[in-house]
């Protein structure tokens, strides 16, 4: 039954030139030796996707379908999508081109890519997901070990619950792929997705190396934009915590106007209150403010889902 397993790997891929040659040539050898294995078919490829690089990384990448045109596939967007969008298309194109699973991995191989073999075991085994998780954050620095850190506890405080430390490397089923192609959200957030959906699932972990080439293409903004679009799209406590902060406010208003009357009229002593009329007045603006915001993070959401735009445009496909 193993050796039936049609094994795709998707790559999301931007601004990766000198990296395509290595990372598709050590992937190719995990195939090939799974293959030898008899864990997975021949008909087993890698899917390339060029999120739109402004680099030679899709130069590259034909080179390297060229050389392997029957291992090797890759669609070209026609901007940068994001790297949700890259993966999303990764595992959208693979169902489509005909897999039986798919694992998606970063093109700079920082996960650990000797796992694919466990992931491949857990879904012979019957498993339908399969989170790749980090054993420890070594290779972090402090800036992205503590923001990572913050990350997953706001999420948590939120409701929104994902697999500590596991960031894109997994495994999905066809099964899932099929129930994933039903969700037409176009901003989905994996993780959150694919914990929420239910199937069964494991967890194999994994040590990060260090990136060999090139930098990272995130930064503070955009890790914090995926936190907030993480959030947003999967849950409302936010929402919930202006309705009970907003209460409390007001309970703490009224107070202080009970507290401004019996200090008029019992004690005769009318407050200097410049200072704290200042720091009340720009601490409940600051705070207001705030709160719209959270609320027009929301409307944002509500904003981009209703035009139902393409969550991702193919300018080219080597197949
Ligand atoms: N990536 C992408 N589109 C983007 C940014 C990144 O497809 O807009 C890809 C990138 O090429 C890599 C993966 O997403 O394969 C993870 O990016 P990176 O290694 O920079 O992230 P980090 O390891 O720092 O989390
Ligand atoms: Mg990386």
């Amino acid at each position: 039954m193993a050796k039936d397993t049609v094994l795709a790997i998707a790559v999301p891929c931007y601004n990766e030139a000198e990296l395509i040659k290595s990372t598709t040539e050590r992937l190719l050898e995990v195939l090939y030796d799974l293959e030898k294995k008899e864990k997975i078919s021949d008909k087993s490829y890698i899917y390339l996707v060029d999120d739109g690089s402004t680099d030679d990384t899709w130069l590259e990448i034909g080179y390297s379908v060229a050389r392997n045109p029957n291992k090797i596939k890759a669609c070209k967007y026609s901007t940068n999508f994001g790297n949700q969008k890259a993966l999303l298309g990764g595992l959208l194109q693979a169902k489509k081109i005909g897999c039986s699973a798919v694992v998606t991995i970063d093109a700079d191989l920082q996960q650990d890519e000797n796992k694919i073999e466990e992931f491949i075991d857990k879904f012979d085994q019957g498993y339908k997901i399969v989170f790749g998780v980090r054993k420890d954050r070594k290779t972090d620095d402090f800036f992205k070990k503590t923001s990572a850190l913050a990350f997953y506890k706001v999420m948590s405080i939120n409701g929104v619950k994902i697999p500590k430390n596991h960031s894109d490397y997994r495994l999905v089923s066809r099964e899932v792929l099929e129930v994933l192609e039903k969700f037409s959200e176009s901003e989905l957030f994996l993780r959150g997705f694919f914990h929420e959906i239910g199937f069964s699932k494991a967890i194999v972990y994994f040590d990060v190396k260090p990136r060999k080439i090139g930098k990272s293409k995130f930064n503070f903004f955009s890790l914090l934009a995926l936190a907030t679009h993480g959030i947003t799209s999967y849950s409302i406590v936010p929402l919930k915590m202006i309705c009970i902060m907003g209460f409390l406010t007001m309970l703490f208003g009224f107070l202080t106007g009970i507290w401004a009357i019996a200090a008029k009229f019992i004690y005769h002593t009318s407050p200097d209150g410049w200072s704290e009329a200042m720091i009340i007045t720009s601490f409940f603006g600051g705070f207001e403010v705030f709160c719209i915001g959270i609320v027009a993070e929301y409307l944002g959401q509500i904003f981009r889902e209703v035009k139902k735009r393409p969550r991702y445009l193919i300018e080219e496909e080597l197949l």
